[in-house]
């Protein structure tokens, strides 16, 4: 951190700046040049920049150092390669995830799963607990979902995801799931996120609707710090004054993520577009920008969709959509699957 003294600052004041940031438990470094004096303050303590910025006498201060350690290049240079039912996520893989929005019966689970394990799709999506905007919308089948998709999924020798909403949900979601996915709206609910640190399973952390990307790692690193280290993020679009899709896919997220963390990142073109005929441009524009995954919701029947049929695709259209991807993740030297 470097805290800017102003250039009328007295030497009475810098002294009383360099023992406050002493106190605070950093090694201090000082710098007089021409107009500014200049603190260096080095330590890992977690300090708040605004309590020296009150200082009298403080010209700015600029944090040089991240506030995420263990999610960062810096701890770790190499990707980390999340690997789930043979799918690998991270370090040249592109791992594909699909499946309902929601898990609505059995029949419209196997339905959708059959044509999707006929396509190569080996893990399996859906909602069992929904966070619906509105509390009279569908809330998912609790349990009984969960039930569903692993026999389904069992059946078709795939894994599956599903969104864990609150700490008291995790055991059961231990025992159905393979990946617990944090949603959007959870993106910072700490509570979760440390428990989830203390679960040996991979967590798929969907970042926050006003979330930035800063924000996303920060919540990666509550679950690495408690010992999890297997965590997917997943970028969902965020929401921006544009009205004309749901949500506004932030492809420059993948890049930006890409150069600062070895965690691997994937892409939701479904909410981040809300719209089907959406779906198809943004999953390529996530391979070609290098996404380690796509999360796509795909539905039997989407016109008789209990959630988010407007979103889903039709199994053939996914099909289709899944070779391009493929053929697309070869050009690049990866391997989608
Ligand atoms: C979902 O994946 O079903 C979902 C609700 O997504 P998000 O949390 O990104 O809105
Ligand atoms: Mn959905």
């Amino acid at each position: 951190m470097l805290v800017v003294m102003q250039s009328s600052a007295s030497e009475d004041k810098i002294q009383k700046v360099l023992e406050f940031i002493k106190q605070k438990g950093f090694d201090t470094h000082i710098s007089k040049g021409e107009d500014h004096t200049v603190i260096g303050a080095v330590g890992s303590k977690i300090i708040d920049k605004r309590d020296i910025e009150l200082l009298d006498g403080v010209k700015e201060v600029i944090r040089i150092s991240s506030p995420y350690k263990l999610v960062s290049r810096v701890f770790k240079p190499n990707d980390t390669i999340i690997e789930v039912n043979g799918v690998k996520f991270g370090g040249g893989h592109v791992g594909m995830i699909a499946g309902p929005c929601s898990v609505e019966s059995y029949e419209q689970v196997d339905a959708t799963a059959q044509k999707l394990a006929k396509c190569g799709v080996k893990i399996l999506r859906g909602g069992a607990f929904k966070p619906r905007t509105s509390p009279y919308a569908f809330q998912g089948l609790g349990e009984e979902g969960l039930k569903i998709l692993r026999e389904v999924a069992d059946k078709y020798g795939m894994a599956v995801t599903s969104e864990v909403m609150e700490v008291g949900q995790i055991p059961l979601f231990l025992k159905y799931v393979d990946i617990l996915q944090v949603g959007a709206r959870n993106m910072q609910n700490f509570n979760l996120l440390r428990c989830l640190g203390e679960i040996r399973k991979p967590v798929l952390l969907k970042r926050g609707l006003s979330a930035t990307i800063e924000e996303l790692l920060m919540s990666a690193e509550y679950i690495v710090s408690g010992g999890n280290r297997e965590v997917i993020l997943c970028e969902r679009g965020i929401r921006t004054f544009e009205p004309m899709t749901r949500n506004t896919l932030d492809i420059s997220a993948i890049p930006v993520v890409q150069k600062i963390s070895h965690l691997p990142i994937i892409v939701d073109p479904s909410h981040a577009t809300g719209l089907r005929d959406k779906v198809a441009p943004m999953s390529k524009a996530a391979i070609a920008a290098g996404a380690d995954g796509l999360i796509i919701e795909v539905h039997n029947s989407p016109e008789t969709a209990l959630c988010d049929g407007a979103q889903s695709l039709y199994p053939s259209d996914f099909a289709e959509l899944y070779k391009d991807l493929q053929a697309l993740s070869g050009i690049i030297n990866k391997v989608c699957c």
